[in-house]
């Protein structure tokens, strides 16, 4: 009994002193950097849901339904309502101008192709749905710490590894370093934009720009 219970445990423990140490994995992974709370979240774990449509939870009804806050509305002449505006929407390849009265409301052609007003199918004149990003709930797990309050001390909001497009290093001569983006060549001089301001640089001095691993 004793004999199984130690060798079940054995297995897995190697598996993960490989995981973390030996094995060929890069020497970056081997001493653990300092960490400081998210700068993102400010350590909360948590962030409010990037879903650009995303209000409290709802984001806006994927369907074609009318939407006061999308589209051009203008005032059209000859309308009893002077706060009336409407919007120019094309309906089975004909252009139909429709009232900002109706918000919600979804429109088809019937038998003779003319406009036909429905209750929009997906949200039923609401004009948002449940927000699949969060939920409904608004807040989503913080992308850049993934929800664990710390990140390495050296990530920032000016470069971190979960950015798309991330700053360059720029390798000079001298054994210097910087990170940032070229803003501008000025004769000679090149100037590079970092996490604490520009700064103008001999152009000859730069060896290289490397682009940094980036999130995919
Ligand atoms: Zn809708
Ligand atoms: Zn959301
Ligand atoms: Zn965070």
């Amino acid at each position: 009994m004793n004999t199984l219970r130690t060798t079940a445990i054995c297995i897995p423990a190697f598996t993960l002193s490989c995981l973390f140490s030996a094995c060929g994995q890069p020497a970056t992974n081997a001493p653990a950097e300092k960490m400081k709370p998210c700068f993102q979240c400010g350590g909360a774990g948590t962030t409010n849901c990037t879903t650009a449509s995303c209000v409290s939870g709802q984001m806006d009804c994927p369907a074609a339904c009318i939407k006061l806050r999308k589209g051009k509305w203008e005032k059209r002449p000859n309308r009893p309502d002077p706060n009336e505006t409407m919007q120019s929407i094309t309906v089975g390849g004909k252009g139909f101008w429709v009232s900002s009265h109706h918000e919600g409301v979804y429109y088809v052609l019937d038998a003779n192709r003319q406009l036909v007003m429905q209750d929009c199918p997906t949200c039923h004149g609401a004009t948002r749905v449940q927000c699949k990003t969060c939920a409904g709930t608004g807040i989503i797990k913080c992308p850049i710490c993934d929800g664990k309050k710390q990140v390495p001390a050296s990530w920032s909001a000016f470069d971190n590894p979960k950015m798309k497009d991330r700053p360059s290093r720029f390798k000079l001569k001298g054994d210097r370093e910087i990170i940032g983006r070229k803003v501008a060549v000025m004769g000679s001089r090149t100037r590079i934009r970092t996490e604490t301001g520009d700064t103008d640089v001999d152009s000859a001095d730069i060896i290289s720009e490397e682009r940094q691993p980036a999130r995919k």
